[in-house]
């Protein structure tokens, strides 16, 4: 299953998860309890062999990004620890516009490692955080890994389908069989508790996600493209461009429809390319030192100063609405 691909007499193996690495990074050094709790995250490649059957967009690829990050914590720091990650991945996934979450708590399975009180430990601070928290919850009774119980995070997108996204999983194995230790105020050895989580899942993956969320149109702040400036005839684009250099420099993202379509046209245009804003400049526009706005919804708020503009894109993208 592993054999490894030479190169230059050179052998290279494929990735297929972050954890190890994570546990290696831990195990570096003596650990104390007064170092706890510690995560390191990464944005880690992984490979998987999915069969060219169920390969679909960017859901589902044979090589990912997984924002994955270990967290190794003392076991009085737990029910902070959960608390901390499950509000992290909820801030962050309303940060993009989902806000529509079910969590999936899995338990105990019948055959499990560790300790059956701290499993139920585990599985109470859990669920705990999620009714602190405010999120709806269905339990998975025994639909656990055997290793230690989880959360699943599911974001309904616009038209209505679920997809899973975050994960937090608890690991009662892996410092086990890593023997990983800290040295307790007591003097003593003790093992850490260690929690795998992923905000969004694969990076892939959850673009994909954001897309079909969205139609494409996105919010400025996650647009790629921002601004569009439309000159109404050739006599105006020197001043559109001057607008444009403004613009660029307040960091806005921006692009000029100099050709020669008709206004209307390149209205369209920039509505079919998912533009949050049009900028119109005609004659009237460059005597008043003046952009006339509309929007990708139809709004038209109509004639402002550049700066005006400016001010207001800044702060919507700012607020991420
Ligand atoms: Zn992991």
């Amino acid at each position: 299953m592993y054999s490894p691909i030479q190169i230059e007499d050179q052998e290279y193996y494929i990735k297929p998860m972050n954890c190890p690495f994570h546990l290696h990074i831990y195990k570096s050094q003596l650990r104390s309890y007064r170092d706890l709790p510690l995560r390191f995250a990464e944005k880690g490649t992984v490979y998987r062999y999915e069969r060219s059957g169920v390969l679909h967009g960017l859901m589902r690829v044979r090589g990912f990004t997984q924002d994955d990050a270990h967290h190794f914590c003392r076991p009085d720091q737990m029910p902070d620890e959960i608390d901390f990650t499950l509000n992290f991945s909820i801030n962050m996934l309303r940060a993009f516009g989902f806000n529509d979450f079910q969590a999936y708590l899995s338990t105990m399975p019948e055959k499990s490692v560790g300790d059956e009180k701290v499993w139920h430990d585990a599985e109470a601070a859990l669920e705990d955080t999620l009714i602190r928290l405010g999120v709806p919850y269905d339990i998975d009774e025994g639909g656990g890994a055997f290793y230690g119980p989880k959360i699943d995070l599911k974001v309904r997108d616009a038209l209505g389908r679920e997809w899973q996204l975050s994960t937090i999983q608890f690991d009662f194995n892996e410092p086990e069989r890593f023997d990983l230790t800290y040295i307790g105020e007591d003097g003593k050895e003790h093992r850490p508790y260690m929690v795998h989580r992923a905000l969004l899942g694969s990076m892939e993956r959850f673009f994909g996600v954001l897309i079909e969320h969205y139609g494409g149109a996105f919010p400025a702040w996650l647009s790629p493209k921002q601004v569009k400036l439309i000159p109404i005839a050739d006599r105006h684009n020197d001043y559109a461009h001057e607008v444009a250099v403004k613009l660029q420099k307040a960091g806005l993202r921006i692009s000029v429809d100099d050709g020669s379509d008709r206004m209307n046209a390149k209205i369209r245009n920039a509505q079919k390319e998912k533009y949050p804003y049009m900028l119109v400049i005609g004659d009237r526009e460059i005597e008043e030192g003046q952009v006339a706005l509309r929007r990708r919804n139809g709004e038209n708020p109509g004639a402002m100063s550049v700066d005006d503009f400016i001010t207001l894109a800044l702060d919507e993208i700012e607020r991420k609405v």
